[in-house]
């Protein structure tokens, strides 16, 4: 079965195709990066992060583009209030483009441990300032946007008549739209039309990030970036723009109307994926809210509603065993039942390594792979990328997985049974855990213990096979704890230990 996806687009799941197989282009709205990222800023990245490890598992060569936003992001959507980056920086007493690197930084590394492979090209929207001013002359020369004292705007009625639908991707009709920007009224004096939004914002005397332009020194939209962007480097019509839920209006339905309204003319992805939001209580998890977890202070712990700390595996299992299109309420409880599954699965891996060093398998032939034990083994084996296959189902992913594992246990404790399937059916099916838990679902195996700890309670083994003068035992643990670079010290006072100067 092919791989099938819900288009927000069209409203439905549908086959994908990319359009010039094997490549397959991905753009993801990555974070602005005025502070720190908290869990809701985490699931797109897992969920996009699967979807792309699972298209280069189907041997598609994707090119995976996930932007940083350091410029243009304002307070409100309604193009109004304070660029955030600026706000930030303003507060802290430092360049814009300071905090935009500190946090930046720290996305990076906290992505990196959540198991994100690192975009193949992460553009930022500062540094496509030239790009997207081309954009923005193209919309203009297409009678579809207009300037006003320094700023341009998108005319978002015109391109309405003109046969086009903004709110075609949210399904918004003009007067949702409208009673939307109602509240919002205040300093929108420039516009044509409430509807309309800003392409470009003419920066005032103490606004710091500004560029020069063919309408004065100013500075670029926030939806401008992106379909500047993706169109640089994904082309006019990219296969997949993901995004959370909050991003489909005003956000990806203004990308459509700049990509239809510029030289482009199409809907800028023919996939408009959506993941759906991370909430504490039922409640969107968000800064405005104030009801966020931080990713620094989720790994360690407690924090907000938590009273424990996770690791970044256990959250990303967390987030993996929902669907991406339904909403998920964090919790200890759900958290704690995301630790028991995940150390579940990485149990299973050292049952496949202790399941391949088991001599008993070596038996000869490939016979015994024609069993039914083997055909059984096998279709447990099938079904997990069936239902990544569909809409990218994890959670049922991880149900099959848990399936094949347990037939794995079963296995192993049964050694006829095991004889039956043989070992090319064997070697198959833990091909398939393998590949599937730690390349496509990316949940790799952590640091197992405190080193700490585990070196304190060696001290104690070394100081009573000493008190009961076991000198053979002494050696050895002198010995074991040499190989690891580290000497155990007989001082008056008790054992300490220090580093091998040899
Ligand atoms: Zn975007």
């Amino acid at each position: 079965m092919p791989l099938s996806l819900y288009n927000t687009l069209t409203r439905k799941k549908e086959e994908f195709q990319p359009l010039h197989p094997p490549q397959v282009g991905v753009y993801l709205c990555g974070p602005t990066v005025y502070s720190e990222a908290h869990l809701g800023n985490a699931r797109g990245p897992v969920v996009f992060d699967v979807l792309t490890r699972y298209l280069r598992h189907l041997q598609y060569q994707v090119r995976y583009v996930r932007n940083i936003t350091d410029v243009g992001h304002l307070e409100s959507d309604a193009d109004t209030g304070e660029d955030k980056m600026e706000k930030a920086a303003r507060a802290a007493r430092i360049e814009p483009m300071q905090v935009a690197q500190h946090f930046t930084n720290r996305y990076r590394q906290h992505m990196l441990g959540l198991g994100c492979l690192p975009p193949d090209i992460e553009p930022q929207a500062s540094g496509h300032v030239i790009e997207q001013i081309q954009v923005i002359e193209e919309i203009i020369n297409n009678g579809l946007a207009y300037e006003v004292n320094g700023s341009v705007y998108f005319d978002v009625p015109k391109y309405n008549e003109e046969g086009k639908r903004y709110g075609k991707l949210s399904n918004r009709s003009i007067e949702d739209q409208l009673a939307g920007t109602r509240a919002n009224l205040e300093g929108q004096s420039e516009k044509r039309s409430p509807l309309d939004f800003a392409l470009w914002k003419k920066a005032s005397p103490e606004h710091i990030m500004r560029w020069p332009s063919p309408w004065g020194e100013g500075f670029p939209g926030w939806h401008l970036e992106c379909s500047a962007m993706s169109r640089k480097y994904l082309g006019e019509l990219s296969d997949i723009h993901g995004g959370g839920l909050d991003l489909m209006f005003p956000h990806h339905e203004c990308e459509i109307a700049q990509s239809q309204g510029s030289h482009a003319h199409t809907d800028e992805a023919r996939f408009w994926v959506h993941n759906n939001m991370i909430t504490v209580n039922g409640t969107k998890m968000s800064k405005s809210l104030g009801n966020f977890v931080l990713l620094g202070d989720l790994f360690t712990g407690p924090t907000g509603p938590l009273a424990f700390g996770y690791s970044p595996m256990v959250v990303r299992f967390f987030l993996l065993q929902a669907h991406y299109r339904s909403p998920v309420d964090v919790s200890d409880d759900a958290l704690q039942a995301a630790r028991k599954g995940y150390r579940k699965l990485m149990n299973g891996l050292r049952l496949l390594d202790k399941l391949a060093g088991d001599d008993s398998l070596a038996v000869s032939g490939t016979a015994a792979d024609q069993t039914a034990e083997a055909a059984q083994l096998l279709a447990l084996a099938a079904k997990p990328a069936e239902f990544l296959d569909d809409d990218l189902n994890t959670p049922r992913a991880l149900a099959a997985l848990f399936d094949l594992l347990k037939r794995f246990n079963t296995l192993a404790a049964n050694p006829a049974a095991l004889e039956a399937v043989g070992p090319a059916a064997l070697a198959q099916a833990t091909a398939t855990y393998r590949v599937l838990v730690q390349d496509v679902l990316g949940l790799r195996d952590e640091p197992r213990a405190n080193v700490e700890q585990l070196l304190e309670l060696t001290l104690g083994f070394y100081a009573e096979a000493k008190a009961d003068k076991a000198y053979d035992k002494v050696d050895q643990i002198r010995g074991a704890l040499k190989t690891q670079g580290i000497v155990i010290k007989d001082t008056k006072t008790g054992v300490e230990w220090a580093y091998s100067e040899e």
